[in-house]
């Protein structure tokens, strides 16, 4: 008897391809290789059905060979590839395929080694303080079923030993455990943390691993009942068998969004993840992103704080300087040359901390301190730098620098943003004798690199940190006791609408680092603009408070968590084809809840000599926001191949 088979490629079509099977073992997740065109793949079995069932009349191939008697892919996972797939409106085949190692994904092969878990450790004992312990106490009472529980607790208040001492109980009784952190260089210090009270080692999981090691621990994930995974956002797509807790840890970081291919966010995901598991998640932070507020504010997500460090070190003492009076030389103020010389006097470490990238595409005036604008309709300028233009995202008028008429006489126009390079040069000459790094992704991007930049932080190697947001994420550095931040005006004044919260988040997480431990720590910024209300919220009132009214903001435009939105980017070598295609799109009949923005010219409008156009679809809906993409990707189906696109769904940059 014939079976029929419905099968996921990894081709990037939005459907399943029908093929007939005659393999007893086959089930749905195993993998197969099937005809294809004039080639053969291998796809992933995710549907039977009867032949009836089959429409369209072109002859059915069969099934060449059965790769998997057991299915690679769980029907828990399956169940959460297909919400992915519907959600990021990205085709199931490529979804799954994400999913699977390197090496199931090709017919290689497979390692015949076992993950080898190390020697048993004799952890120490790990005793929570009153605070810690009542939020582990409560969450406990809900450990078996689903609930998203948010940690807020402030910078070095303890979240690690909360999630460690509920892991620890939750594997004395078989558990697997996953545990996400944002960014690789993460995962040696928290591995570190936890397995000091465990008997456990925990496994690592993120891209430094080769096929081999990612082979071994995905099968450890399908093979054991006890484990606990620390890994970076790819991590949330291991085939667990028996998933009883997902950790995020530092959950507002913007690394849990993928930005290439499948855009997803893994903390979304893992969400999802632990629905299907019905088993808790707990997101941690001390700068929550204003979606999880508004989560928390729902009710959504059930909220406990910690308000107290753990070593009841004293928050740093902020300094904020004036750069139209003190102005900048290279990046450092007087006052900020000035105390790194006293610190440095008394053998303390210095971090210097750079706005993100992709922050400076706002242009100032450092002469009348106005933000460039379009002349045409005030709405602020972006600087494209590799066209040196800059253009309105409104109405895309475009200048160069010296076509721009600002309010003063002799205007001098700077983007914001020092580069890091230039800034560690000014270090290195200033103080000679003093060892700097450089952290940033161009500097630090193996294994190798990052080992040795761990190796040398934690063994005061180091005087002075010169980095972008690679360094501000929970590294637990000694001795540093002052943070420079460079630039804040291109956090204040981003054309990103989450500028703000990414700015007050930075300001929050930055001053975390400094003075840790006993001493009170010092925090210098540097802003042209001291008056800032929403700055100097945060310095006064903290984070909380500053979120509320940036919230409200966000709310008077109805800009997410307020709406979901959508980006469609269209991209092509003639410079005007994406942006009528868009100008078509935008015609398209919508329901009147959704609303839709641009054409503007993307982030990266010209690379490789493609233009990128894009527009930006939202509703307070996702229902009706995703029934309108899927209209739109019907259409973006039916374009010249030679034009490229993507949909991006709650886009972070
Ligand atoms: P978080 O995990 O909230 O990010 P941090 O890592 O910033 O906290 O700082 C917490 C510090 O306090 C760490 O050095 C950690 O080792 C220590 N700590 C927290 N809780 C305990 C505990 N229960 N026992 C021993 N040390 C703790
Ligand atoms: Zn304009």
């Amino acid at each position: 008897m014939y079976k029929f088979v419905s099968v996921a490629l990894d081709v990037p079509v939005n459907k399943l391809f029908d093929y007939r099977c005659t393999h007893v073992n086959a089930k749905v997740g195993s993998r197969v290789v099937v005809p294809f065109g004039r080639s053969i793949r291998i796809g992933i079995i995710v549907k039977f059905f009867d032949n009836v069932d089959r429409k369209g009349s072109y002859e059915i191939k069969d099934i060449q060979e059965l790769l998997d008697h057991t299915p690679t892919l769980s029907s828990e996972l399956l169940k959460t590839s297909r919400w992915a797939s519907n959600y990021y409106h990205y085709p199931l085949g490529q979804v799954l395929f994400s999913a699977l190692t390197p090496i199931k994904r090709k017919n290689k092969p497979e390692p015949k080694s076992k993950y080898e878990h190390s020697e048993i450790l004799k952890p120490d004992s790990l005793v929570l303080n009153d605070e810690q312990f009542k939020v582990a106490k409560s969450i406990n009472k809900n450990i078996n079923k689903y609930q998203v529980n948010y940690i807020q607790g402030v910078t070095g208040s303890g979240k690690t030993e909360i999630y460690t001492y509920l892991t620890s109980s939750l594997l004395e009784e078989n558990a697997q455990v996953l545990i996400l952190v944002p960014e690789i260089n993460l995962t040696p210090q928290t591995v570190a943390r936890f397995q000091k009270y465990m008997t456990t080692k925990p496994i690592e999981y993120h891209s430094h691993l080769t096929p081999t090691q990612k082979f071994r621990v995905c099968q450890a994930c399908r093979e054991e009942e006890k484990l606990v995974v620390i890994g970076t956002r790819s991590a949330v797509f291991l085939p667990f068998k028996n998933l009883k807790l997902i950790v995020v840890d530092e959950e507002h970081d913007q690394s849990y969004k993928q930005n290439e291919k499948f855009k997803y966010n893994a903390r979304d995901i893992s969400i999802v993840r632990a629905k299907n598991f019905n088993c808790p998640v707990i997101l941690g932070s001390a700068t929550p992103s204003f979606e999880s507020l508004h989560n928390i504010n729902i009710k959504k997500y059930k909220q406990y704080k910690l308000l107290n460090r753990f070593h009841k070190s004293k928050m740093p003492l902020i300094t904020i300087v004036d750069t139209s009076v003190d102005k900048p030389d290279e990046g450092l103020s007087k006052t900020l040359k000035d105390k790194m010389k006293s610190e440095l006097g008394k053998n303390k470490k210095i971090i210097l901390f750079i706005g993100r990238r992709g922050f400076s595409n706002t242009v100032l005036c450092s002469e009348c301190k106005t933000i460039v604008k379009c002349p045409k309709c005030n709405t602020i300028m972006t600087y494209h730098k590799n066209v040196e233009r800059l253009i309105c995202h409104q109405c895309e008028f475009s200048q160069n620098f010296e076509s721009v008429k600002t309010c003063c006489e002799n205007p001098s126009l700077v983007p914001l943003g020092v580069g890091t390079q230039r800034l560690e040069n000014k270090v290195k000459e200033l103080f000679p004798n003093k060892r700097v790094l450089r952290i940033d992704s161009d500097n630090i991007s193996s294994k190798k690199d990052l080992t040795s930049f761990i190796e040398s932080a934690t063994n005061n190697k180091i005087d002075i940190f010169v980095g972008t947001q690679m360094i501000v994420k929970g590294h637990d550095f000694p001795n540093i006791s002052l943070v420079g931040i460079i630039n804040i005006d291109a956090g204040l004044y981003s054309t990103d609408f989450r500028g703000l919260e990414k700015t007050g988040q930075l300001i929050t997480q930055v001053s975390g680092r400094a003075g840790r431990q006993k001493s009170q720590g010092n925090v210098i910024i540097q802003t042209n603009n001291p008056k800032h209300s929403l700055l100097l919220k945060i310095l006064k009132e903290g984070y909380e408070e500053f979120s509320k009214v940036a919230l409200k903001e966000r709310e008077s435009v109805n800009l997410p968590p307020y709406s979901h939105i959508g980006i469609i980017n269209i991209s092509a070598a003639n410079r005007f084809k994406p942006k009528s295609l868009l100008a078509e799109i935008v015609k398209f009949k919508k329901n009147k809840s959704v609303f839709v923005y641009g054409p503007s010219p993307a982030e990266t409008f010209k690379k490789n000599n493609t233009y990128s156009y894009q527009i930006i679809v939202g509703s307070k809906s996702h229902k009706l926001l995703s029934e309108h993409i899927t209209r739109i990707k019907l259409y973006l189906a039916s374009i010249d191949s030679k034009i490229k696109w993507y949909i991006d769904i709650d886009p972070t940059q």
